[in-house]
């Protein structure tokens, strides 16, 4: 499949759905799109023509491209990474599992309430839709071998 459509095929499996039932945003003041010019969210392949357009692009230190915006954008077009936050589907060379995003600075993080079930479904499904296509699989693997590794390294030092 086109990366491309990868990425339409995501969009569309995560619909509405949303980390919990009802707006998360309002426990954080919607800390996730608070943004600034040294954050950004993970484009996936693919995504950086179906994006909003006032989404600036940079690439990060390892020449990913990372989408930088201003703290509102058309949320129809916003960046898989933001629909998926502050999950991750993590690939282990043979399944998809859902995760918590390393990366993520987010209050749903430390598990006191529950990720809605739909959600945690659909970021699943995502997984397996990044699997259909060369790059999208590759960038999938390489954000999962970054979070196993950081967990491998969290639990050395027991934090
Ligand atoms: S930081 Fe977490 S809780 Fe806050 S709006 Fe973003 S996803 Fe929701
Ligand atoms: S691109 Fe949109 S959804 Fe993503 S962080 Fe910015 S305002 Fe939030």
């Amino acid at each position: 499949m086109k990366k491309e459509n990868v990425i339409k095929s995501c969009y569309s499996a995560l619909g509405k759905y949303t980390p919990l039932e009802v707006d998360c945003g309002q426990l954080c003041d919607g800390f996730c799109c608070k943004g600034g010019e040294n954050l950004g969210m993970l484009l996936f392949p693919g995504e950086e023509s179906l994006i909003d357009g006032d989404i600036t692009v940079t690439e990060d230190a390892n020449g990913r491209k990372v989408a930088v915006c201003n703290g509102s954008c058309d949320r129809s077009k916003r960046p898989l990474s933001c629909r998926i936050y502050p999950l991750l589907p993590v690939f282990d060379g043979e399944k998809i599992e859902t995760a918590f995003d390393v990366r993520a600075n987010c209050p749903l993080t430390s598990g006191e309430l529950e990720i809605s079930r739909r959600f945690d479904k659909a970021v699943r499904r995502v997984g397996k839709y990044l699997l259909l296509n060369e790059e999208t699989k590759a960038f999938l693997t390489e954000l999962s071998e970054e979070q196993q590794e950081y967990n491998k390294l969290k639990d050395i030092l027991g934090v």
